[in-house]
């Protein structure tokens, strides 16, 4: 008799900076996970880039422990710390390897903006990521960006010949993984925002948990 066990886990990886998380971040991580039916989705936090000061990207301890009190209370939602313990640049091609190690038989599905994926092309070993993992592009302009379905307008050049299409907004890559684009709700809300807001002292209320904006207050981040 098949048992619950024996359904293939479905496991989500959101990648970012998050400095810090807030809660255009966490709607989506919320529609992802209901749209693909995803067991979890871990949050991901990035090492500091080398070139940016601590008033700019604030520590990742931080950006972690914050991660980490805005998916409270969500039982879909997990973090990882993995990128932040290893520190130095945060290669996609490395995280996904970690995970596939640490999910053994789970389908991974991998979730980047279309601010990402455009400059998809620059990635270290960008071509080998398909290999690894299902991916899941998110738009914030809506389906208006996805109509076209022309794999020549979504596609980065160099990865055309790479995917063929499968569906609506899917497509399938010579790996047999999949690619979807997906429409999300557009929370006009940025990292940027939440950090200028802070350093002009208004309040941070509706745009992060209020978790994330007392550790801010106690932390005195992004005062500079
Ligand atoms: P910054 O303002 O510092 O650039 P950010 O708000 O874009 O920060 P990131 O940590 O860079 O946050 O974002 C991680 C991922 O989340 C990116 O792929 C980005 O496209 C996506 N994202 C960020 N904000 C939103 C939002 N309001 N709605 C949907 N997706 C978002
Ligand atoms: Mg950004």
């Amino acid at each position: 008799m098949a048992t619950v066990k024996s359904e293939t886990r479905k496991i989500g990886i959101f990648g970012g900076t998050f400095n810090p998380i807030h809660n255009g971040h966490l709607r989506v991580a919320e529609e992802v996970r209901q749209a693909f039916a995803l067991q979890k989705i871990y949050l991901v936090p990035s090492s500091r880039p080398p070139h940016k000061g601590e008033t700019e990207v604030a520590a990742a301890e931080h950006r972690l422990a914050m991660v980490r009190r805005a998916r409270r209370g969500n039982p879909f939602f997990g973090s990882s710390s993995y990128e932040c313990r290893k520190g130095g640049t945060s290669y996609s091609i490395e995280t996904l390897a970690y995970f596939r190690k640490r999910l053994v038989g789970a389908e991974i599905y991998f979730v980047i903006g279309w601010d990402a994926w455009c400059e998809i092309g620059t990635w270290h070993s960008f071509s080998k990521l398909f290999s690894l993992a299902n991916f899941i592009i998110i738009s914030r302009q809506g389906r208006r960006l996805l109509v076209e379905d022309s794999s020549e307008s979504l596609f980065p050049f160099a990865l055309q010949d790479e995917f063929c299409y499968e569906k609506e907004f899917c497509y399938r890559h010579t790996s047999g993984h999949s690619l979807h684009f997906m429409a999300v709700t557009r929370l006009d809300i940025s990292s940027t925002r939440v950090r200028s807001e802070t350093a002009a002292g208004r309040s941070l209320r509706y745009l992060v948990p209020d978790s994330v904006a007392n550790y801010i207050y106690r932390n005195k981040l992004y005062v500079s």
